[in-house]
Order: C-alpha cells, then sequence, then structure tokens
C-alpha cells in the first residue's frame, strides 16, 4: 500500500467541493489595523513566491485564480468582531472560520492539561466542580478519539499536539505537521465510520448514524485505493465482520466525542449539561489550513515580532482555536474600537 499523503483532491473524500457550496461571498467581512495589515501583506507575498516558484518549476503560467487555488482558503476570514479583545481591535482574523474550527489540544489522552474552547458560561460562575470536571472529561474523550483515528491511519497512537511556543527546534513546519497528523488520521477514521455532511455542520438534536459494516469497509477499501492510510498493513482485514463491529462502535463513541468539542458559537456547560445549537461535522477534521499559509504567516516577523496562532499560542487550557492569527503582545498597545473596518483597510487576498 501507498504510504504517500492522501491527495485531497481524491474523489474519495474532497471537503474543498462542500465548502465551494457554501461560501461564494467576499473572502473577508470585516477589516484590520495596519499593523496587522503589515504582517498580512507580507505572508501573502511568502506565499505567492512559492507559488511563483512552483509555477516556474513546471514551466506554468501564474494567474490570480492559481494562486486563490494554491492558497486553498475558500471560506470567509473575519477580522474585526466587536465581542472580544484581539478582534475589537482589528489585531486578529479569524482563517476559513468554517473549516478551521476551536478543537482540544495536548499531548496525549494519559497527560493532562488539554486545551480547548471555554464554555462562555464560565467567565460568569459557572465554573463549578462539576462543571470543570466534565469539561476535562470531554477534552479526555476528545484527545482518545485522536489516539484511535492515529493508530487507524498511522498504526501508532503517538501524537503531539501541545501547546507551546515556537523555538528554533519547533518550528512552523513542525507545528503544522504535529497539528496536521492529527488531522489527516481524523479525515480518514471519521469518513469510515460515517457519512459527510455537504456543509460540516450538524444540528445537537441531529442523530447521524455510522455506515452499515458492509459501508464501512467499502469505504476503507476506497480509501486504500486513494492511498489514504500511511501505513503498510490494514488495521484489520476488512472482511472480519467481529472486528467491523468494533470499529463500528468505537468510531461512533469518537464521532459523539468531537461533536462535543466542535462547536459553532459560544456554548455552556449548566450542572454537567451542554447547551449548543450546532457542532462541526467531524469527518472534515480539525483544520482546513493549508501547510504552506501556515507556515509563512507564522515565519513572517515585523521588528522582530512574530504572529500568534491560537491553535499552539494560546497556553495549556485555551489553545485549540485553529482558525485563529493575532497581534500577541503588540496590540496592548492598540485601542479597542466599535468600528468593523478599523484603519479604513480591507484586505483583499
Ligand atoms: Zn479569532
Amino acid at each position: 500500500m501507498p504510504r504517500s499523503r492522501p491527495s485531497r483532491r481524491s474523489s474519495y473524500f474532497n471537503p474543498n467541493d462542500a465548502t465551494k457550496q457554501v461560501v461564494s461571498g467576499p473572502h473577508i467581512i470585516t477589516g484590520v489595523t495596519a499593523e496587522l495589515r503589515t504582517f498580512l501583506v507580507a505572508a501573502q507575498r511568502d506565499i505567492f513566491q512559492g507559488y511563483a516558484a512552483r509555477q516556474a518549476q513546471r514551466g506554468d503560467q501564474v494567474t490570480k485564480n492559481g494562486f486563490v487555488d494554491y492558497c486553498g482558503v475558500i471560506g470567509q476570514h473575519k477580522a474585526f468582531q466587536p465581542r472580544d479583545g484581539k478582534h475589537k481591535k482589528g489585531a486578529a482574523i479569524d482563517i476559513d472560520a468554517k473549516f478551521n474550527p476551536w478543537t482540544v489540544v495536548g499531548a496525549k489522552s494519559d497527560t493532562p492539561p488539554f486545551g480547548g474552547e471555554t464554555p462562555s458560561n464560565f467567565r460568569t460562575g459557572g465554573k463549578t466542580p462539576a462543571n470543570d470536571a466534565e469539561l476535562k472529561r470531554m477534552r479526555t474523550a476528545a484527545m482518545i478519539a485522536y489516539e484511535r483515528a492515529l493508530n487507524f491511519t498511522f498504526g501508532t497512537k503517538s501524537m503531539d499536539m501541545s501547546s507551546r511556543p515556537l523555538t528554533s527546534s519547533d518550528s512552523p513546519e513542525n507545528t503544522f505537521e504535529r497539528y496536521d497528523r492529527v488531522n489527516r488520521a481524523l479525515r480518514l477514521y471519521m469518513n469510515c465510520g460515517f457519512e459527510s455532511t455537504k456543509n460540516n455542520s450538524i444540528a445537537k438534536t441531529a442523530n447521524p448514524q455510522p455506515r452499515s459494516l458492509d459501508g464501512i469497509r467499502d469505504a476503507i477499501m476506497n480509501a486504500v485505493e486513494g492511498g489514504f492510510f500511511e501505513r503498510t498493513e490494514l488495521p484489520f482485514s476488512p472482511s472480519d465482520q467481529a472486528a467491523l463491529a468494533q470499529f463500528q462502535s468505537e468510531v461512533a463513541e469518537d464521532y459523539a466525542a468531537m461533536r462535543k468539542v466542535c462547536i459553532y458559537g459560544s456554548w455552556t456547560l449548566d450542572k454537567g449539561v451542554q447547551g449548543f445549537t450546532s457542532s462541526r461535522d467531524p469527518c472534515y477534521g480539525i483544520m482546513s489550513h493549508r501547510k504552506h499559509v501556515v507556515k509563512c504567516l507564522l515565519h513572517v516577523r515585523v521588528n522582530n515580532k512574530r504572529l500568534r496562532w491560537g491553535a499552539v499560542h494560546f497556553g495549556s487550557d485555551e489553545s485549540g482555536d485553529m482558525m485563529h492569527f493575532d497581534l500577541g503582545a503588540i496590540a496592548d498597545s492598540l485601542k479597542s474600537t466599535t468600528e468593523p473596518n478599523p484603519d479604513g483597510i480591507f484586505f483583499a487576498p
């Protein structure tokens, strides 16, 4: 079986098709400050140079549409938002928010702490011992889902999605790969167990059922043909009914666990009960970012300072905000604003 990285253009599962169905408007709907714009323009220049070099190597022309495809950012960005800190200053941007959720991060399932989105009522007295215990339980279940997905895809559950600052040995590339490894595994695992939705959204009240045993077998065989497994032998024989049944019950458990931690909008935990309206579809994994985009965003330095990525730079309790990049301490001296386009700048990709 080929060990090559799965193609995002495979007919087996192409999240970009789904994205195109839901987003047709402008890519950015609120603006950024001049300070953030400087970073974004520099990152865009670097990403473009990578694209131009690739085209030259192929003997192909550089086109605007080609560059858009290369970036792979099809959903909307959201920069200024009236509610929270850095966004309120136009000093943060959420990239392709629909496909880059706030998910759970950590080193491995038996080694807390785990980061993730904090329930909105925790800031207003909701952080009771019972609710806090439930939050930890939910995050642990997501970590176990990651490990089962990794084991299924790579033949090892070894992972490292801990949040920590960049170092010389922990480069933007390494950081991206630590997370994308889990992302690829989750997509394969969940798609073998469930059919994906068309718009990456599942109502809380919905009750999606896993594929039948035959459906799981067929999905696994399709994934083999598509080169999606990154291991030499399959996790089990696709004709082994008992193994298929065990996979079906585990993937259903893990799908439910992921639906509880990747939520649209703010959510609450009250007396151990979760309140939310809709969740992401676990079949879409935990991000849609392309490596070269994240790499350039994290490499760029302005006055020797770098952008922060919410996925890894929000500390051990709150990291996992995959869509979010911001100015970090640079934003401290900036004022909050109620103007959705703070410096009259609409950053156009
Ligand atoms: Zn954000």
